[in-house]
Formats: C-alpha cells, structure tokens, sequence
C-alpha cells in the first residue's frame, strides 16, 4: 500500500519509517509532489492533524497520516499545547520556549505535564486517530544535552533523568511519538 507521512521533512519522513519496523515504505510530501506549506490552523492537536491529513487527500487521493504533538502543563491550563513550538514567538525557537514556561511556572508546586501525540490516518478516505501520552513533570531548571524542544526540562514519571539525559533508544521507548506511532503500526497491520 501506498503511505503518505504528510511531512516536508526527509529525514523525519525516514525515521517515523524505521520507527514503524520498516514494514511500510514510507513517502513524504515532497516525493508526491506536493510543496505547500500546509496549514495547521486548528487550536487542538487533533484538529492539526486531521487538518494536514485531509489536505493530502483532498488535493492527492493517497492514504496518509499526520501527526501534531504538544507539551500539556496542568497548571498552565494545558499549554503550551498546540502552541508548543512558538510558545515564546514565532521564531520556534526551544532556550526562549523554555524560559517563558519556567517564568510561567515560577513558585508553583504542582508541575505535572505529558507530552501528547496525535496521528491522523486516512485510508480510503476514512479517518483513524491515534493518541500517544508520556506523563511527568516540569522540574526547575533544563538538565542534560540530548533531544530537542522542552527535553531538558522535561522528566517522565518513574525516572529521575530527563529526556534530554536520555539515550535516545529509551526514549522512543516510552515517549508519546513512540506510543502513538507503535499504535499506527500495530493498526496497519491488519492491511
Ligand atoms: P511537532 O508537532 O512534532 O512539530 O512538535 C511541536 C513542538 O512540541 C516542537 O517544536 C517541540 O517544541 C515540542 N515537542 C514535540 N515533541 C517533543 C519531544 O519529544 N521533546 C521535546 N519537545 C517536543
């Protein structure tokens, strides 16, 4: 079957494909074509990816799946969320969006967050969604180097390193991307 990640990134497009167990070649936008900046003007994870995927087959016809991810803070009313890339701007850029958080969290006890994925797959023109959690919480100052994003400041439940001290292995083990994308896999494989 053919299967397009709604990404224009290659080298994200290769890794959610070895992430899947490389049973399914994976395309990105590029390789159908496709070359539009496609927006994600939703203010729910969900509405982004169903918003990228349906763009893809509206315009295209081919099954495809997208996803949207975001960091839920309970004490912030669950932001960033779907703002979590330019949480402090529009630059994205991830030392400015981890000090508007800790700035936001200042003198709060309770720092419990999850990072949360969701997918959007379209197959036939019918949609499946799929949802991948990682519960922990925010500690007070960024620890280690590896990852990207909020990985420094961010400690999942039962560990007491954060991802960015995390070999990334473990990481895909039990992050939200690696949850959400397992299900997707285990789900195709019925096709
Ligand atoms: P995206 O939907 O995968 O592009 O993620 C949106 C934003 O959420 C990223 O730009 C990061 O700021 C943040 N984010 C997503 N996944 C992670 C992660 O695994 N670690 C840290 N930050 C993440």
């Amino acid at each position: 079957m053919e299967l397009v990640f709604a990404s224009g990134n290659a080298n994200k497009v290769k890794e959610v494909e070895s992430k899947m167990g490389g049973a399914f070649p994976l395309k990105g936008l590029s390789d159908i074509g496709c070359t539009t900046d496609i927006p994600e003007t939703s203010d729910t994870l969900e509405g982004n990816a169903r918003q990228k995927a349906w763009y893809v087959w509206d315009n295209y016809k081919v099954n495809c799946f997208a996803d949207d991810t975001g960091l839920e803070v309970e004490a912030l009313n669950m932001e960033p969320g779907v703002l979590s890339a330019r949480y402090a701007g529009a630059q994205k850029n991830s030392a400015d969006n981890m000090a508007l958080l800790l700035e936001r969290l200042k003198g709060m006890d309770v720092r419990k967050a999850r990072f949360r994925t969701v997918i959007c797959l379209i197959i036939d023109g019918v949609e499946h969604l799929f949802e991948g959690i990682v519960e922990g919480e925010i500690l007070e100052q960024p620890r280690g180097n590896e990852g990207f994003g909020y990985d420094p400041l961010f400690q999942p439940q039962g560990y007491a390193i954060t991802f960015a001290e995390m070999q990334m292995d473990e990481k895909n083990r039990i992050s939200h991307r690696g949850k959400a994308i397992q299900q997707l896999a285990d789900f195709l494989q019925c096709f």
